[in-house]
């Protein structure tokens, strides 16, 4: 088992590549906080999952909340160990059409959300002296992508965090990396077209889209003691889309 005995956070843990990866990380030995505010969802994960998936319900773009639902998990688990920032969102429209409450949105839950939940857990992994933080990029965050401006911002953004932070809490022996997906099998992936799929599928070397567990392996890796010389690193899951 690669991380027994480890407790991890996982945000949007209810659905897609949070859900599978805390499927992983529970297979692997870890206790997983489940954290997404989707609770119905929460509630139907852990009647197939079992009690080592802890539910709490949490809105990433809460800050005040994020900090209480985090000492709470703290509180009831006694540690944190690994963070995986995977909650996120979008709401897609070329720039001139984009309304600004759409913009906001996506910049609130998947950038600022990994602000304010890292903000709250980084101070336990510090006391500890040790942590994981793993933030959900995209390939679109390095390359850009028509008609995602918002979600274009947002996964850059969170590069420029998560090296930072890399630099920040090195001597407190916590790592830092991102994981950036191409185009992968999930429900936020459902409502794309069929024509668009197989455009996708085309530009791919491997010929594929890629499904949720090929996340998950990699965020497990770089969970796992494996990657303990690894900080401050993207690494890409997209099939070989973008090098
Ligand atoms: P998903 O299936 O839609 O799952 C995301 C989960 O996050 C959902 O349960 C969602 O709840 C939850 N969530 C949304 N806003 C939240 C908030 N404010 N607070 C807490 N939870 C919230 O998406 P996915 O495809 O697994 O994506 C997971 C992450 O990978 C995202 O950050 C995404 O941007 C990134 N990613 C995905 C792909 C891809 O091709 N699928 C590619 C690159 C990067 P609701 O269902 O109720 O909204």
């Amino acid at each position: 088992m690669r991380l027994k005995g480890k407790v991890a956070i996982i945000t949007g843990a209810a659905s897609g590549i949070g859900l599978e990866t805390s499927k992983l990380f529970i297979k692997e030995g870890s206790i997983v906080a489940a954290c997404d505010y989707n609770e119905e969802a929460l509630q139907k994960a852990k009647s197939e999952i079992g009690d080592a998936y802890r539910i709490y319900k949490m809105d990433v773009s809460k800050h005040d909340e994020v900090k209480t639902i985090v000492d709470k998990i703290f509180s009831d688990l006694g540690r944190i160990d690994i963070l995986v920032n995977n909650a996120g969102i979008t709401r897609d429209n070329f720039l001139v059409r984009m309304p600004e409450s759409d913009f906001d949105a996506v910049i609130s839950i998947n950038l600022k959300g990994i602000y304010n939940v890292t903000q709250a857990v980084v101070t336990y992994m510090m006391n500890q002296r040790n942590g994981v933080i793993l933030n959900a990029s995209s390939v679109v965050g390095i390359y850009g992508n028509i008609g995602q401006t918002n979600y274009a911002a947002a996964k850059a953004g969170l590069i420029g965090m998560t090296k930072t932070w890399a630099k920040e809490f090195a001597r407190y022996s916590i790592r830092v990396n991102a994981v950036a997906p191409g185009f992968i099998k999930t429900p936020m992936t459902e409502s794309v077209p069929e024509k668009v799929i197989e455009q996708m599928k085309t530009k791919t070397p491997l010929g594929k889209m890629g499904e949720a567990i090929d996340v998950a392996n990699a965020y497990l890796f770089l969970a796992s003691d494996e990657a303990n010389y690894i900080t401050g690193q993207v690494l890409g899951v997209d099939g070989g889309l973008v090098f």
